[in-house]
């Protein structure tokens, strides 16, 4: 057994990434503290990091052995790892070889460490020969990659935290860092506290926490985002609180934009989103003239049918005003899992490739395969989360390997989820823990190590690489996750994967990096064990990381110049309420869970604040409903029905319900999942679904 008696880890919760330390006493039990000394959270930790060490040390649902069944008419039994990795591969090969690569799958989380990330990108993309690998981050951060991407020419957040005590105006769009990034805005509430001229502004058709907090409340109407941040705009354009300089000097297209938001007043504006004209004007008026202004946002703008385009409308305010890569400046997405940005880097995702190069760039694509020392890598696109679960149940995927991610709780339509995983050939799950109801569907189950029984990296928000350490070893015979994929590839006959560890799996990936813009190529494990996190890129030997991008303004489009995107479609038209569903329903986190509760749900501490799923309603549509405080509701879509108890608030719009998406079938029963609601509706440039705009009808049950 490994005795360590303090670990400096990361929290393996959201995207804020506070630095923790591990105790284990000689039972090996574990307890946790905030680490002091740690950049991002200075020793404090919210609820969820704060009972992280319950998780680690109640087994009870942890998965232990692989698991295996032969037919879909047999139970599951325990098989050894051998028989388990050699049905595995023996499964896939036969896949293959009958159908081609592109019938197999893999879908993997933004809760991988990097090197694992890293290795199933390699296995799927170089070696299996389709690019169908994806990540749940699709259905939280594609559409601010793409948005990132079109604007800057490369998916980089350009400031860091320590912009925040430097600025003085927040546009909040579309986020409750309160409850979901707590850590984050526990600072920001600090440097209001000490500067009570600070001004936070939140932009959120409910009145969360962080509203509650913040100066001003701009209560938009659901799917009006881009109508209410180009109104901003035509404001800062009328009032001349613009940088022409900047403007002229380091953009494109600023006459669409110009001729965009000059389209609509500001009265037209007020009445299509439901913010007044007098909360635009001041909005802009802050804005205008603040010395630094941060622009933060999540899934309010993410995870929507325009998602990129309402992303464009919030980026080109900092544009217009010139505040990229100076101090207290800058637009910051807010990533909600630990390691979304660290897959990101090495191309977890269907459409991406390692170190920020493109899939469908076939330069890009023969440097990876010669990388990687194969002929090529597939020019035929992957599929997206949803794309695959599509395909599933159309039974043109034959196999799916699910890692680290319960799609049967999160992904929308979750009746088509089940479908399509009834109607695959080969399930394989790779968990910690039986509580994931995807493991239901499973045809093989691997037992995963989990948070502090591997080692490996990941990277926060704001591009910061912290090194996780191993403290503890995994119950029964779980294994480390890299550990899995590099057998099951070795039995596939693949070369390149004799890593001994993870060290070696880093090592090779930050080779990769060398010479490009998120290059850590001088950056190995025993400077992030000892000198502690780093920002990238960090691309010299004794460089220190890099707290801030495009202080230069030199960005890494063709021409160098940041471009304003102009937003297609300015409204969410996808659906509009009407007589039958007339409510629209937007989902969402509460405080104290996270994701599917596979671990959040076992913490008894943590469900003291919802114990159960409740759906938010304005007292004003309960009282023309006759639904009372704690009434049991049957909420309706086209797609399903949801029945929970009713909380009667003045917090969300009239006409507007929230429902949380955490609560899954095995924890309670099927009418508690809020994706029974949803559709696969997705962003056509990002292929992120809508999570924040389905019709509904409720109606006491
Ligand atoms: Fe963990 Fe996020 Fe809470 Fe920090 S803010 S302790 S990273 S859940």
């Amino acid at each position: 057994m490994i005795n360590h008696p303090k670990i400096k880890t990361t929290c393996s919760y959201c995207g804020v990434g506070c630095g923790i330390i591990a105790s284990v006493d000689s039972k090996n039990k574990v307890t946790v503290q905030g680490d002091p000394d740690h950049p991002v959270n200075k020793g404090m930790l919210c609820s969820k990091g704060m009972n992280l060490h319950y998780v680690v040390n109640d087994t009870s649902d942890r998965i232990l052995y692989p698991e295996m069944r032969w037919s879909r008419s047999h139970p599951r039994e325990r098989v050894s790892w051998d028989d388990a990795l050699d049905r595995a591969a023996g499964v896939f090969k036969t896949l293959i070889q009958k159908h081609g690569p592109d019938s197999v799958g893999f879908y993997v989380s933004g809760q991988c460490l990097t090197e694992e990330y890293y290795i199933a990108n390699k296995l799927v993309k170089g070696f299996l020969g389709t690019n169908n690998i994806d990540t749940n981050s699709r259905l939280c951060m594609s559409s601010a990659v793409v948005a990132y991407k079109k604007t800057f020419g490369e998916d980089s957040v350009p400031i860091s935290y320590d912009d925040i005590e430097q600025a003085d105006v927040f546009l909040i769009a579309g986020a409750n860092p309160a409850w979901c990034h707590p850590i984050l805005f526990r600072r920001l509430e600090k440097h209001k506290e000490k500067n009570p001229n600070v001004k936070i502004i939140v932009a959120d058709p409910r009145k969360t926490d962080s509203a509650n907090f913040g100066d001003i409340h701009l209560q938009l109407i659901p799917g009006t985002d881009i109508i209410l941040y180009n109104a901003i705009g035509r404001r800062l354009i009328e009032t001349g609180f613009i940088d022409k300089s900047f403007i002229e000097k380091n953009t494109e297209g600023f006459l669409k934009y110009r001729q965009q938001v000059m389209s609509m007043s500001l009265r037209e504006a007020s009445k299509l989103c439901g913010v007044s004209v007098e909360d635009i004007k001041t909005t802009a008026d802050l804005i205008g003239t603040s010395n630094g202004f941060i622009s933060m946002w999540a899934m309010g703008l993410n995870q929507s049918a325009i998602g990129t385009d309402k992303n464009y409308s919030l980026l080109n305010l900092s544009l217009i005003t010139g505040r990229i890569g100076k101090p207290g400046n800058g637009p910051f997405s807010l990533t909600g899992q630990p390691n979304a940005m660290g897959g990101r880097e090495v191309g977890g995702m269907a459409s991406l490739l390692a170190v920020h190069k493109e899939l469908s760039n076939p330069i890009h694509r023969q440097e990876v395969a010669n990388f990687w020392g194969v002929d090529q890598i597939s020019p035929n696109p992957g599929l997206s989360a949803t794309e695959m679960f599509d395909a599933l149940e159309s039974g043109k995927l034959k196999a799916v390997w699910i890692i680290c991610t319960n799609p049967l709780v999160s992904l929308p339509n979750l009746k088509k989820v089940e479908k399509a995983l009834a109607n695959a050939k080969f399930v394989v799950v790779q968990d910690i823990s039986h509580r994931s109801d995807t493991v239901e569907y499973a045809d093989l189950v691997l037992p995963a190590a989990g948070w502090l029984e591997k080692e490996g990296t990941m990277t926060n928000s704001e591009r910061r690489i912290s090194y996780l350490e191993k403290g503890i070893d995994s119950p029964g015979e779980a294994k480390p996750d890299v550990e899995i994929l590099c057998e099951f590839a070795r039995r596939m006959g693949f070369r390149g994967f004799n890593f001994s560890n993870a060290e070696e799996i880093y090592e090779e990936y930050v080779s990769m990096t060398r010479g490009t813009s998120i290059d850590i190529s001088f950056l190995n494990y025993d400077r992030l064990k000892s000198e502690g996190t780093f920002q990238w890129p960090v691309p010299e030997y004794r460089h220190t990381g890099t707290p801030r991008l495009f202080s230069d303004h030199k960005f890494l489009t063709p021409s160098g110049k940041a471009i304003f995107n102009i937003p297609t479609q300015v409204i969410n038209s996808s659906e509009k309420p009407n007589s039958e569903y007339p409510m629209i329903l937007t989902t969402g986190r509460i405080r104290d869970q996270w994701h599917t509760m596979t671990k959040t749900g076992k913490v008894s501490r943590l469900r003291t604040h919802y114990s159960h799923p409740v759906l938010e309603m304005h007292l004003v549509d309960a009282y023309v409903e006759k639904i009372k405080e704690g009434d049991v509701v049957e909420i309706k879509s086209k797609n399903g029905t949801v029945r929970v108890r009713v909380k009667i608030t003045k917090n969300v719009r009239e006409g507007v319900v929230f429902l949380p998406m955490h609560w899954g079938k095995q924890l309670q029963n099927d009418l508690n999942r809020a994706n029974n609601l949803t559709f696969t509706r997705v962003d056509p440039q990002s292929k992120e679904p809508d999570f924040k705009y389905t019709t509904v009808s409720v109606k006491k049950y």
